[in-house]
């Protein structure tokens, strides 16, 4: 079965990937070696099905949202060019989330080992039950919008302004850049 998927995978992958969409994934990860979970996981986005990686932004370590005891995550965004369309995508990003040992216990902002979010999807905004782009709370975390600006700059976020304009509000305390 792997090995029917992985051929598939293959083929998928050497096709002609027509009408290209943009879109902005964000990597967090605070437990278990979290720099390597994230450098792996921007590896594995460069495999993605139909999808080529364009852009990776710094690394970054930022303190915890809610919770606070609890280790300090570990933050990037990457730009992939995708054939994939969001439902499709989000799947994808849940199957390497499950492959980096991410088990959910429904807790909002708990330890997790690997946290992949569509960020923003070309200039789409859609509200779904499982899936909500722009990613809600983007335009208010420094830990998205400096890695976002280490990308794209001049960025302009659907429904919620440029991101030059939202930065200035947005104070990068308790955020480090960091190398990997
Ligand atoms: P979290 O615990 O932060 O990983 O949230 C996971 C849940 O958020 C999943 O069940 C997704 O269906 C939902 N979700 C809604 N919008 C998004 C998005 N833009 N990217 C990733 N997950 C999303």
């Amino acid at each position: 079965m792997d090995h029917a998927r992985n051929v598939l995978v293959r083929a998928i992958k050497n096709l002609k990937v027509n009408n290209e969409h943009q879109a902005y994934i964000g990597l967090g990860s605070n437990l278990d070696k979290p720099i390597q979970q994230v450098s792996s996981a921007i590896e594995e986005l460069a495999q993605l099905t139909a999808s080529k990686l364009e852009q990776t932004s710094q690394l970054y370590r930022s303190h915890p949202m809610g919770p606070q005891d609890q280790p300090d995550y570990i933050n990037a965004v990457v730009l992939i060019s995708t054939g994939l369309e969001p439902q499709v995508l989000l799947s994808e990003l849940q199957q390497l989330e499950k492959k980096h040992g991410r088990v959910r216990k429904g807790e909002q902002w708990g330890p997790r080992t690997l946290d992949l979010d569509i960020l923003l999807y070309d200039d789409l905004i859609l509200n779904k039950p499982d899936l909500v782009i722009p990613h809600p709370g983007l335009h208010q975390r420094a830990f998205v919008l400096y890695p976002l600006s280490d990308i794209t700059p001049e960025l302009d976020i659907p429904g919620r302004g440029k991101l030059s304009e939202l930065l200035q509000n947005i104070p990068a305390t308790g955020l480090e850049r960091i190398s990997a």
